[in-house]
């Protein structure tokens, strides 16, 4: 098995493999619409597994949290979205990301979370593992006094299969430090998701 990430060559090889899909499930691949799908899809591909290569992970820098003689103690949140591939029908699930932490000795640029996030849904991923490795990898940064996620996603392999149900998102979380103990803190954070 090739687990190397997209390279030139293995994008030759997802052209050419696209196209038999193309002729598998019953289409003309030479028709004029379809004939620069392959050359798309591999390119799109290296775009949206890109988290399969160790050398596009972000470079996350975390400041001392008493830069300015000012050292922050309370809870620091962002929110936004994420867009990922199931890894049992490699089809999107996307929604909202909801963080929070609380710093200790470290804190990091706010942006920075977002590229994380992206750079983890860049793979093909089920939501539980997606969670826990973005907090995995800020908590191993930061060190913080309590860490929390939410996601909250659509996932298309269930809406457009079967009973088509919509709005019946997956809600996945991990809380760690002070926002496991102490549930006002975790209070506070839950709050923060529900926004919307
Ligand atoms: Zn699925």
């Amino acid at each position: 098995m090739n687990t190397n990430p997209i390279n030139l060559s293995n994008s030759d090889l997802i052209e050419q493999h696209i196209e038999e899909i193309l002729k598998l499930i019953g289409d003309n691949p030479d028709r004029t619409g379809l004939k620069d799908t392959p050359r798309r899809v591999a390119k799109m591909y290296k775009e949206t597994f890109r988290g399969y290569d160790p050398e596009q992970k972000p470079v996350i820098t975390v400041f001392p949290n008493n830069d300015d003689g000012i050292k922050y103690n309370q809870m620091i949140g962002d929110k936004g979205y994420f867009y990922s591939h199931c890894e049992h029908h490699m089809v999107p699930f996307f929604g909202e990301y909801y963080f929070a932490y609380i710093p200790n000795k470290k804190i990091v640029g706010i942006s920075k979370i977002a590229r994380l996030v992206d750079y983890y849904s860049a793979k093909l991923q089920v939501q539980e593992r997606l969670t826990i490795e973005i907090v995995n990898e800020l908590e191993r940064l930061l060190k913080p006094k309590g860490i929390a996620l939410v996601m909250k996603a659509r996932h298309l392999c269930k809406e457009m299969r079967g009973v088509k149900k919509h709005n019946v998102g997956m809600i996945t979380s991990e809380m760690r430090g002070v926002f496991l103990k102490n549930a006002s803190a975790r209070a506070e954070f839950l709050n923060l998701t529900k926004d919307n």
